[in-house]
């Protein structure tokens, strides 16, 4: 059984997940109703699964583009028609969004993650705030994940694991900085 992921917009026969592409049922019939999965890919979202397939023949929908500098932004989706043909056009004008994680301490805009780093999505006009990943690695510390940097920008701290002196793994406090991301607070263990 092929799963059904929503109605045609053209002939009103079900759409059906066929492996690669979403196809009308009604093909047999005439209808050339298609979008490949990877159909936005060369534009940074690998797959369209089911689910955002589901929200695109009801409206349009937000899917997330990973840009080439390492940005995830949510861009508008939505099925249009052209020469006949369905395809999926991404609104790159409207409705910009980079997944936030909080607020830029030294700016204000929206922090989003890079791969290397959780920074200020304003860094190509100058602000160089950012919490690198590998921030306390030198201290024997894991690597931040995004759930801690968006603690962090919201607490403005957050208890890490380091290696102590004497090599046992201890709780210290993780800072936020405008001027470094963040630091180690040493000083209140
Ligand atoms: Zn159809
Ligand atoms: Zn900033």
């Amino acid at each position: 059984m092929q799963s059904k992921v929503g109605k045609c917009p053209k002939c009103g026969k079900a759409v059906v997940d066929r492996g690669s592409f979403y196809g009308c049922a009604g093909f047999v019939k005439g209808c050339d109703f298609s979008i490949g999965k990877s159909s936005l890919s060369h534009l940074g979202h690998p797959t369209i699964t089911p689910k955002e397939m589901r929200a695109l023949l009801k409206d349009s929908a937000q899917l997330s583009f990973r840009m080439s500098s390492g940005v995830e932004r949510l861009y508008w989706v939505e099925l249009v028609q052209k020469d006949g043909k369905y395809l999926a056009q991404v609104d790159f004008e409207a409705g910009v969004a980079a997944k936030s994680l909080g607020s830029c301490p030294v700016c204000g805009v929206d922090v989003v993650e890079y791969p290397l780093s959780f920074g200020c999505s304003r860094w190509e006009e100058g602000c160089e705030f950012a919490i690198f990943k590998d921030a306390i690695k030198r201290f024997g510390g894991k690597a931040l994940t995004k759930k801690q940097a968006k603690e962090l920008l919201q607490k403005g701290q957050i208890e890490v694991k380091i290696r102590g002196f004497d090599k046992k793994m201890k709780k210290v406090n993780l800072l936020l900085d405008s001027e470094f991301g963040c630091r180690v607070d040493f000083k209140n263990r």
